[in-house]
């Protein structure tokens, strides 16, 4: 295993490639307006098209038929250029979760994975899209397919609000488990760290916060920026004033293993990324995540629960448990089912709250985090 370990450098800026077009979605009220009145028609048209974005989910400008046809024309040119085109779409899971391969203006690609969760004893149903903020990554996370492809790009704020678009568009029709459902939830948890993209991510979480026409106007609560730990993003987050869920990828209680499993733990180490994350629940006043990917004989010993026990008893976290999803050829394997009881069982004992995420979209690759685009 050892030499998988240490083979990727860390790479936190991305290779600069062509920017995609300029997208409705990469502006606010101010730039959309700007933008439409440079082409000489009048404001309110962005207004039109915002809230048929926004508010309908509609993204082509042909089924914009409130606006007059040779306007949609100059505005679809201008402001609609299409971002994402579907290579392929997969439904498992009699039809409830859905994983969509894109491909972007220059050939990158990526993928999102829209999963419904009917409604049970004292929770509604919820319909979660998981997506990507970068085409491949930098932070080499040698159990992760996506991290052993290294990073080919950022994506514009448009590209990852698209994404977010066009599942609301899917689970809005029937094409999701049969019946029209509105989507509830958005997790940054697909390819890519979103942190290593901090300023279009943030203005994608205003456009998914923003009420319409400004934004889809989804609950501040209900969407989760997952990171590796870049610990300064962390707080500058924080000063957002976006209050979004932030889930820390932490994979190791102690910092030698750390190092080797999630490598941005050399800069930045567990005690440091753990007091980050402190510091933001206390500005939202709610509980953050740490995702912890149970990995056969590396991670997922008892005495590291108790060590993970011992660190977040006193914190304002619970523990999503992920049992790991191999990737073919790879020596890295999910916890039997035994060992991830017992690293439950020590957790709660410590008080710790935890939950073990639900295996849905496995036979597709779709556990987040661990998205391989595969055309
Ligand atoms: S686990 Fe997440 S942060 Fe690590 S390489 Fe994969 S996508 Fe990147």
């Amino acid at each position: 295993m050892g030499s998988v370990m240490t083979s990727l450098p860390l790479v936190f800026d991305a290779p600069r490639r062509g920017r995609p077009p300029t997208h409705l979605a990469d502006l606010d009220a101010d730039g959309r307006r700007s933008a439409v009145t440079d082409l000489g028609l009048p404001a309110f048209r962005a207004d039109q098209l915002a809230r048929q974005y926004f508010g309908r989910f509609v993204g082509d400008p042909a089924a914009m038929t409130d606006l007059p046809a040779a306007a949609r024309e100059q505005l679809a040119g201008a402001l609609l250029p299409p971002l994402l085109t579907e290579v392929r779409s997969v439904a498992t899971d009699e039809g409830t979760t859905r994983k969509t391969l894109w491909r972007l203006h220059d050939g990158a690609l990526v993928e999102s994975v829209l999963m419904r969760y009917p409604a049970r004893a004292g929770s509604k149903e919820r319909i979660t899209v998981c997506i990507s903020s970068q085409a491949g990554c930098g932070m080499a996370c040698p159990f992760c397919a996506t991290g052993q492809g290294g990073l080919t790009r950022n994506l514009s704020t448009a590209e990852i609000v698209d994404q977010v678009r066009a599942a609301a568009q899917v689970a809005a029709s029937a094409e999701l488990g049969g019946a029209p459902g509105r989507l509830s939830n958005v997790v940054f948890m697909g390819m890519g760290e979103p942190l290593a993209n901090y300023g279009r991510v943030v203005a994608a979480l205003r456009r998914l916060v923003d009420p319409a026409p400004n934004g889809f106007g989804l609950s501040r609560r209900s969407i989760t920026v997952s990171t590796v730990g870049l610990v300064p993003a962390i707080g500058r987050l924080a000063d957002e004033n976006l209050d979004v869920t932030l889930a820390v990828s932490l994979h190791a209680p102690d910092d030698e293993l750390r190092d080797t499993l999630v490598p941005v733990n050399t800069r930045w180490k567990v005690a440091e990324v753990l007091e980050a994350a402190d510091a933001y629940a206390a500005r939202t006043g709610r509980r953050y995540s740490i995702e912890y990917a149970m990995i056969r004989g590396v991670n997922d010993h008892p005495w590291r629960a108790d060590l993970l026990g011992d660190l977040l008893a006193p914190r304002l976290a619970h523990v999503n448990l992920i049992p790991l999803n191999p990737t073919p050829g790879s020596p890295w394997d999910a916890s039997p089912k035994a060992v991830e009881r017992e690293f439950v069982r020590r957790l709660e004992a410590h008080d710790v709250p935890v939950t073990v995420r639900d295996t849905r979209g496995r036979e597709i690759d779709g556990a987040c985090g661990q998205l391989a685009a595969t055309p």
